[in-house]
């Protein structure tokens, strides 16, 4: 079978599984060839070898059962950096890269910074290599995916400037710890919504989704924690699902935070919420 040909039925296979099923049937069988899909054009008349045949056969499969796309190549661009991704982390998403911009904006030099639930380390990865002169301490409460987030950060040359720590929240960080900089996207969809998300999400891990009855649960209490850990006149900054603004900027109102900034993204939607702890 030609490559062209193999596209073709790739394309037909993926045809009710997404949006763009030859574009995804060009990226899964460049990932077999290990080439880009700008070659696969150019070389749309060669040969695909049985072997490379069987192995895109199988990864068309995989994604017929709608596990996401990054989870079979095992990676996600984000910030301009690649991560890799499996099972055990959420797939970084783009509106998560307004987060990490409007930190970049407000971190100041040798700041100490928290990203708590950091997942593939997405943010805190990035954080750190685009802002050298600081320190990162990076907590998820699932060991596999702190795992994960150390591996991004050696394949970035971050290790030595971020701290792993398995962690519920900020249970496991050292004593005395105050931070300038507390930064998160937590899980924040409502449980009872879970159910009706696309079968792609529910590939990923419950843990980082479930956001609890009403999804707040996880802003309510980093917000009550946060003072503890916090220097007088540091920054908070949340990624925040649709129509969590309200109660959000209560949570932090009442709890001594002020200053309250609202960063919407490219659909409009309020996404990222940054305030500052007292002073
Ligand atoms: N911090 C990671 C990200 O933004 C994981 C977030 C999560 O698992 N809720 O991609």
């Amino acid at each position: 079978m030609k490559i062209y040909e193999a596209i073709n039925l790739g394309a037909k296979e993926l045809k009710n599984i997404c949006e763009n099923p030859k574009l995804e049937a060009e990226l899964l069988l460049a990932y077999c060839l290990g080439m880009d899909r700008i070659n696969l054009i150019i070389k749309r008349e060669d040969e695909v070898e049985e072997g490379e045949l069987a192995k895109f056969l199988g990864l068309l499969n995989m994604r017929k059962s709608h596990i996401p796309y990054q989870y079979i190549v095992k990676k996600q661009h984000f910030m301009g950096l690649e991560f890799f991704v499996d099972e055990n982390v959420l797939i970084p998403r783009p509106e998560t890269e307004i987060l990490v911009e409007e930190v970049l904006k407000r971190v100041e030099r040798g700041n100490v910074i928290l990203d708590i639930g950091t997942g593939s380390g997405a943010i805190a990865v990035s954080i750190s290599k685009y802002f050298a002169d600081c320190t990162v301490y990076a907590v998820d409460i699932s060991k596999k995916a702190i795992e994960v987030a150390k591996y991004n950060a050696e394949k970035q040359g971050v290790l030595d400037r971020i701290f792993f720590i398995e962690s519920d929240l900020f249970r496991n960080l050292p004593p005395n710890l105050k931070f300038d900089f507390i930064v998160s996207n937590p899980p924040y969809i409502k449980r009872n919504e879970i159910e009706l998300l696309q079968e792609e999400v529910k590939k990923e891990p419950i843990v980082a989704l479930d956001g609890g009855e009403d999804g707040l649960f996880f802003y309510k209490k980093i917000i009550k924690e946060a003072p503890f850990y916090m220097k007088s006149g540091g920054k908070i900054g949340f990624e925040i699902g649709y129509g969590q603004k309200e109660e959000i900027t209560n949570f932090l109102e009442k709890d001594g935070f002020k200053d309250i900034e609202i960063i919407k993204d490219l659909a409009g939607i309020d996404r990222v919420i940054i305030a500052k702890y007292k002073l």
